[in-house]
């Protein structure tokens, strides 16, 4: 916060050293500019170094193999996935996209509830 409270500042007085004086505009703002280029580039890489932040909370919960078969497939390269330990809701992704999920629910576990 303090950062960006300083880079204002700095923009203002390189718009009232424009404004008030005869310097050209360009030897003022290309500099600004290039720190400004600079500060979100740094903080780009930042983000990335911090990893995964959407890992969830809570133990993965183990899927009955005999009630379901949860596999996920890939539409991009047709990979398929078995499940067989639940960390979380959301579908995995393979080759950049998510994958789609599709539950079978097992025959002789339809007979038995009827
Ligand atoms: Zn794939």
């Amino acid at each position: 916060m303090a950062r960006r409270r300083v880079f204002w500042l700095v923009v203002l007085a390189a718009v009232l050293l424009v404004a008030l004086t005869d310097v050209p505009a360009a030897y003022v703002f290309a500099p600004l500019l290039g720190v400004a280029i600079l500060w979100f580039g740094v903080g780009s890489l930042l983000s990335l170094q911090q990893g995964a932040a959407h890992i969830p909370d809570g133990d993965p919960s183990p899927v009955d193999p005999t009630a379901e078969r949860t596999m996920y497939w890939c539409a991009g390269c047709g990979a398929e996935l078995l499940l067989l330990v639940r960390g979380t809701a959301t579908p995995p992704r393979h080759c950049g996209e998510r994958m789609r999920e599709r539950v079978e629910i097992l025959r002789e576990r339809l007979s038995d509830d009827r």
